[in-house]
């Protein structure tokens, strides 16, 4: 993982040009040199030959399209920013090798400040697909310019706040950790995508033991995954089941409530019809929750 050695490379002024570009991302897509200079308060021949030598090292897109020589960070220098304050701040003390390739995402295994396996999950909205900015979409419907960054970071703040308010339930989801601009670090899920395992010996099992936790998200936690699939439940060796890739949650009192449901529901029917010839009765599901 290059950018976990460019956090040990780079100097603190480095850092301090970079941010310098992120806030000026809010308002420029490229933002002008005499703005980075502005925002990290170094003169503009300092400025300027930061950006030089991050540039040499790839780590900043420069453009002059838009009339002017403007300045926009990679996903890479992104990584750099997050990876610096959550070292800075004692959460994790190193970046491993990569779980899990996300449509959205990339998952790395992480360490801990106190030496434990963690799992860190660096958001990448806006790189190829939109698919989940449906959901972002309302938080950013008054800003001229959207940049990836925020979107990703929005990502990762939903998934965040969503492991937060069903930990203290004890659920089936990894246990949150901390989060910083696009990445959220949690607990490593020792289990393999309901998706790739050949056959599960208890499918029934499996089955009821999912429901249940989407009951429970529903009525205790007051939440709807929204996007509750074969690949986002993982089992473990012990055939337990958790639910992961939380960014697109809503609340159970959102007006589409039921169609939110019935959707994650429907996804989990055609999966179990299709591969155990195992089913339920949604509306059941739906009454439990009593949104029919
Ligand atoms: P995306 O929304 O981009 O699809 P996911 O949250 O589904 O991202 O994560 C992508 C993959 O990374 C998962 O399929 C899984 O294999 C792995 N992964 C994600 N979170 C964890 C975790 N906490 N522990 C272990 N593996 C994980």
């Amino acid at each position: 993982f290059r950018a976990a050695n460019f956090v040990r490379e780079l100097e603190p002024e480095d850092f301090r040009v970079l941010v310098g570009i992120e806030l000026g991302q809010r308002r420029f897509s490229h933002v002008p040199i005499d703005q980075i200079s502005f925002y990290c308060r170094y003169p503009r021949p300092e400025t300027q030959f930061r950006l030089d030598k991050l540039h040499k090292l790839g780590l900043l897109q420069r453009s002059s399209q838009l009339g002017y020589i403007g300045y926009q960070l990679i996903f890479e220098s992104y990584d750099i920013l997050a990876l610096h304050a959550l070292g800075e701040k004692e959460i994790i003390k190193g970046v491993g090798s990569p779980i899990g390739k996300g449509k959205e995402s990339d998952v790395y295994f992480g360490q801990s400040i106190d030496g434990n396996e963690i799992a860190l999950k660096f958001h990448r909205i806006g790189r190829t697909s939109f698919r989940k900015v449906r959901k972002l979409r309302n938080y950013v419907k008054n800003r001229k310019h959207i940049s990836w960054l925020y979107i990703s970071r929005l990502s990762a703040e939903s998934e965040f706040a969503a492991l937060q308010r069903i930990q203290p339930l004890k659920l089936n989801t990894p246990a949150p950790f901390a989060q910083n601009r696009h990445v959220v670090a949690m607990g490593l899920i020792d289990g393999q995508e309901l998706s790739t395992i050949p056959q599960l010996e208890n499918p029934k099992e499996v089955l009821d033991e999912i429901l249940m936790q989407v009951e429970r998200f529903f009525l205790e936690a007051g939440m709807i995954h929204c996007d509750l699939c074969e690949f986002n439940i993982l089992i473990n060796p012990d055939n337990e089941i958790r639910i992961i890739d939380w960014p697109q949650w809503e609340e159970s009192t959102h007006p589409n409530a039921l169609s939110y449901l019935k959707r994650d529901l429907e996804n989990i029917q055609i999966f179990f019809t299709k591969h155990y010839g195992t089913t339920f009765e949604i509306d059941e599901v739906l009454r439990t929750c009593k949104l029919i």
